[in-house]
Parts: C-alpha cells; structure tokens; sequence
C-alpha cells in the first residue's frame, strides 16, 4: 500500500536542543498510527514537522508520496487536531468548524453545509448556534475533531487530543475515535504519553524517547516483546530481571522482562521457578496482585487470580513462568 506519510532520517534542533533526531517512519494510508512517549521525547515536534509548522534540520517528509518541502501548512493533505484545541470562542460552533473552508474560499452555502455533515459525523448535529463556553470538554473535543474533519484530510494528526477528558469520558472518546477512523478510511497519528490509549486504539505504536524512536510494532508485539527496558517499562508494567538472576534461570546474562500476569505461584513442571519472599499483596477486584522480593534488592510484582488464598507476609513462595515468556532484552549488561 502507499505511505501516507513517510519521514527519512527526519531531525529538528533547536540551537543546542535536538528535539527530534534521525526519525525513520512510514505510515501507510487508512493506517491507525500512534506515537507514544513520555513528555518532551518529540512526539509534537514530528506533527508540526509533518503539518508544515516546522521544517526539519536534516532529512526528509513525504506526504502521499510527495516531498513536503517549501509546501505550506495550508496546501498539505493533512489536518491537525492540536492538543488545546485552539477554538475561536466568539464564534459560533457552525462558524468555528466552517472557518477552514471560509478561508481557502469556499462558497457560504457550500462551507455551511460541509460544517453541518462534520458536525453530525461527531455526534454534535444539534449545536451549530452555540459558542464554545457553552460546551462540555468532550463536545469541544468533538468540536475541535469536526473543524478538522471538514476539510477531508486524507492525514488527520490528532496531538493528545484526549488529555483534557476524564478517564470515563476518554475510555469512551477511544471507541469513537477508532470507529469513526475506521468508518472514514482516514489515515490517523495520534500522539499520547499514555500507553494503554495507545495500545488499544492503534494499529502500529512507534515508541518514542529523547527525541528517538526507539521501537515501532503493532500493540501485542511491542508488549510481547519489547526490546529495551525502557519500552518493557513504559508499555505496561513489567518486571525487569536484572542479568545476575537471568543467568541463574536461563544462563543467559542479560536483561530480562516479564509481565506480572505470567507469573503463577507454586513450583510446575516445564516451568521456570525463583524462590522469593513475599512482601505484599492488594486486592484489585479482577486480581491480586502482590510483590515479592527474590534476593536483597529484586522486587517483582505478579497478577494473581482474585480468589487464591495466601500465606502470610515473610513467607517464601515459588513463583513459576513459561520459559519462552521471559522476554530477554538488548540492553548493554
Ligand atoms: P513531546 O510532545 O513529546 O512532549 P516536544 O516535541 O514538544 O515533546 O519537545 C521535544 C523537545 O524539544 C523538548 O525538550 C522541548 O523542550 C524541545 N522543544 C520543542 N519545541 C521547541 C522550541 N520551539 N524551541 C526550543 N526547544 C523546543
Ligand atoms: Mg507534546
């Protein structure tokens, strides 16, 4: 399939700050694409370097095929959702979302009623006349979506476009989204720091940090199989197995991760066993989960069924795991 959007050895600096550097990626058309990564890692930085705000220091972007350089903001198949939204809040909602369409020229009537379609698609049919005040987050998230839809974007960029809603309201907002992106056939890149967001609604994740990407897969392989600790670690929770105690289960000395879940209790056969001591236990309705400390200073955490009974704090369990789901890592040792 064709690349929505593709970025070769894309870097931009500051004066002495490297924002983004040497970001390889290629998103393919109707493709549901997320950048995830802690705050300051450059997620922003590449949407503004893909909608045209920003140019790069070195390397270059292809919009359908296209380079981009010296194409202005306006001229680009993409459209940007940006993270404050940034409506116009003397304007009336019908008016904010035709606004695109007014300025490249668009006819009142044509303009009026491309906005109300947008307006219907994101559920706010009803709320032309009002001003933005008079909305809640999420209809002005909706807003904000509708006023970039309008344009027909073949590359909608959407930058934490959820961060402001409660998390009941943000579950939600992830449903619709992924359906209305999916109904659409529109190339989607969200930006997120939150990695459940990510996991759930994307198609691929490129995992972001210090300005680089350090993993891009599809949600079950990056959780399967992250390659660094800091992936293990930012994509889910994960037990991280220093070399000493690989060794001891597997002979390798390396880094490891494994995922609490995976983690059973009492010894198995075919499996790997650690013997350790348990330190405490919380009831989360679905599970228990509880933390044990294997030696002085390895702490893990393992998700166990709800109903299983436990013995007392300070006692020494056994803890068994599949040996094929101890992901080794490429961490230098
Ligand atoms: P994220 O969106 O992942 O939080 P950003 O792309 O906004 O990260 O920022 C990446 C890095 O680049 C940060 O260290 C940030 O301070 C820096 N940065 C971003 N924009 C500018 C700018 N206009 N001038 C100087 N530094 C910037
Ligand atoms: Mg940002």
């Amino acid at each position: 399939m064709a690349s929505a959007l593709r970025f070769s050895s894309v870097s931009r600096h500051y004066g002495e700050v490297r924002a983004v550097a040497g970001i390889d990626l290629d998103v393919a058309e109707g493709e549901f694409f997320a950048m995830l990564g802690p705050s300051g890692s450059g997620k922003t930085t590449c949407l503004r370097l893909a909608a045209g705000f920003e140019q790069p220091t070195e390397g270059e972007i292809f919009i359908l095929g296209q380079r981009a350089d010296g194409v202005p903001p306006w001229r680009r198949a993409i459209n940007t959702v940006f993270q404050d939204y940034a409506l116009f809040p003397h304007m009336s909602i019908l008016d904010n979302v035709a606004y695109g369409l007014m300025v490249k020229g668009v006819d009142k009537p044509t303009r009026i009623r491309a906005a109300m379609q947008a307006l219907e698609l994101v559920k706010l049919g009803g709320y032309g006349d009002r001003k933005t005040a008079q909305l809640s987050g999420g209809q002005r998230q909706r807003v904000a979506l509708a006023r970039a839809l309008v344009n027909k974007p073949s590359v909608l960029l959407l930058d934490e476009p959820l961060g402001a809603l409660d998390l009941k309201l943000r579950e939600a907002m992830q449903e619709e989204l992924k359906a209305l992106q999916k109904e659409l056939g529109i190339t989607f890149v969200l930006v997120t720091h939150d990695q459940s967001e990510a996991l759930s609604m994307a198609d691929r994740v490129a995992v972001f940090n210090a300005g680089q990407i350090v993993q891009i897969g599809a949600p079950e392989d990056l959780y399967r199989q992250p390659k660094t600790r800091f992936v293990a670690d930012f994509v889910g929770s994960a037990n991280l197995l220093p070399p000493m105690l690989t060794e001891q289960l597997n002979g390798q000395r390396r880094w490891a991760s494994l995922r609490p879940e995976q983690i059973s209790l009492g010894e198995q056969d075919g499996k790997l066993s650690l013997a350790a001591t348990l330190s405490s236990a919380s009831f989360l309705g679905a599970m228990r989960r509880i933390a044990v400390r294997v030696g002085n200073d390895v702490l893990l955490h393992a998700d166990l069924p709800a109903a299983i009974s436990l013995p007392p704090q300070g006692s020494t369990v056994t803890l068994s795991f599949d040996p094929q789901v101890l992901n080794m890592l490429e961490d230098a040792v």
